[in-house]
């Protein structure tokens, strides 16, 4: 008989969650709230981020920290009511930051993202989505020439450690490459592997598509009716109840408090981020990251969209867009921004983990009932990696990747 499966949450984890269970002939039932790919997975930058080897680890050093809580930066905002809020996970995740800690989790998370591109380039193939894709990488630039030393060194260790493809433009090398520019930048690190999608909620849509065309059935749903009775997990979908045996929650930045009074306590938090795109004439060729300001720039089909670093602040809170306001006036001394095509900006958030690791795995408390979030800042890169793995323990494969530092049991 055929197994059946609930997947809850359609971003890019969720959709990828579902077509890696359907190659294995489950059943699967995908359930959202709303349409595939229309919260986190559509408003991020983008990028199919093969270098992104170290994840965001908390400041340690005293300048940054200094400069951070002064709000002196712009890659980070808080608000201080909802920081407080969070301060034993800010406190765990400053822990799990420390030298040490950090490396193990940097061998752990390189293992995943290595699979990243050749994840998602069979479901690009076979989603027919090429169009949306960009294999040219992107750009960190910089405005001091110091700093830009400094990094390209590091830059060249994480390539030599990693077996990534770097190149490095001073000056007059950038200005030649992206002619859109002004000239007020130093240099620039070109990453050569990451991919770029023009379109990040449609590669998702076009993901949903391929699960439907091969099966699968998408239903409405608001996922906190999520029970477990003697036949199994149970959803009230807009059609109607739906059962299974199996259940896998990847719902994101809201998936803790979902799963909250089923007594798992998950240090989560969020990281929220805004978008907006421009009118830009200026013919930049391929994604930036303005890295001293804090913002990225990518060439996408609505426009130019500025993207944001990190603000922390409450699920839900209104939106706060000083990063993005200060952003549009840093990116228009680079190159001719032009007018918002949105009058408002696009506000989402990180699910970040405070061990900077996603949970991929058995819940442990409850028979048949698997979680698969938290992937933070790399959620659109990780999504087909981490589904192959969570397909391999709920089939109960041999693992492609050794699964122990995402195993959630590891918070009890
Ligand atoms: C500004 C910004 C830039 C980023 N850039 C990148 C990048 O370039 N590359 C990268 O890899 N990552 C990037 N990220 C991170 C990435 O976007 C996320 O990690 C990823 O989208 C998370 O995917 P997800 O499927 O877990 O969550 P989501 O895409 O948020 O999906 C969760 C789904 O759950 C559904 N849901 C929630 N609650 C319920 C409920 N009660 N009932 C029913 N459905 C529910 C939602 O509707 C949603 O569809 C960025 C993030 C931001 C904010």
């Amino acid at each position: 008989m055929t197994k059946q499966i609930i997947v809850l949450g359609a971003g890019m984890v969720g959709v990828s969650t579902a077509l890696a269970l359907q190659e294995r002939g489950y059943d699967v039932a995908l359930v959202d709230r709303r349409a595939p790919g229309q919260e986190t997975s559509y408003g991020n930058a983008g990028f199919i981020q093969r270098e992104a080897v170290r994840p965001y680890a908390f400041p340690r050093e005293w300048q940054t920290l200094r400069k951070v809580i002064a709000g002196s930066g712009n890659d980070v905002h808080y608000n201080l009511a909802a920081t407080l809020k969070i301060l034993p996970t800010l406190a765990r995740y400053w822990h799990e930051s420390a030298p040490v800690r950090y490396s193990r989790t940097i061998a752990s998370y390189a293992a995943l993202i290595q699979h990243s591109i050749s994840e998602h380039e069979k479901l690009i193939e076979a989603a027919n989505a090429g169009e949306l894709v960009r294999k040219d990488g992107w750009l960190e630039a910089y405005r001091n020439s110091e700093k830009f030393d400094k990094t390209v060194k590091q830059a060249n260790t994480i390539a030599a450690e990693h077996g990534l493809n770097v190149a490095f433009y001073d000056s007059q090398g950038l200005q030649r490459a992206e002619p859109a520019l002004n000239n007020a930048l130093a240099g620039a690190i070109h990453w050569l592997d990451t991919w770029t999608i023009s379109d990040p909620g449609e590669l998702v849509e076009r993901y949903a598509a391929l699960f439907q065309r091969n099966g699968g059935t998408i239903l409405n749903c608001d996922a906190d009716t999520l029970r477990f009775n003697n036949n199994g997990w149970q959803v009230h979908t807009s059609d109607g109840p739906i059962t299974a045996s199996d259940a896998v929650v990847c719902l994101g930045p809201w998936a803790a408090k979902l799963v909250e009074p089923l007594g798992y306590k998950i240090p989560l938090f969020i990281k929220r981020g805004y978008h907006r795109h421009y009118k830009s004439e200026s013919g930049l060729k391929l994604p930036l990251l303005d890295a001293e300001r804090g913002y990225a720039l990518v060439p996408m089909k609505r426009g130019l969209r500025i993207t944001t670093g990190a603000e922390f602040a409450e699920l839900g809170a209104p939106p706060t867009p000083v990063q993005l306001s200060a952003a549009e006036v840093f990116a228009d001394e680079l190159l001719r921004l032009g007018a918002p095509v949105e009058s408002n900006p696009w506000v989402g958030a990180r699910p970040c983990v405070a061990d900077m690791l996603p949970l991929v795995g058995s819940a442990g408390r409850h028979r048949g009932l698997w979680f698969h979030f938290g992937h933070g800042h790399q959620g659109f890169t990780l999504g087909p990696t981490t589904s192959r793995l969570l397909a391999d323990l709920i089939t109960g494969s041999s693992p492609y990747i050794d699964p122990r530092p995402y195993d959630p049991r590891r918070f009890g």
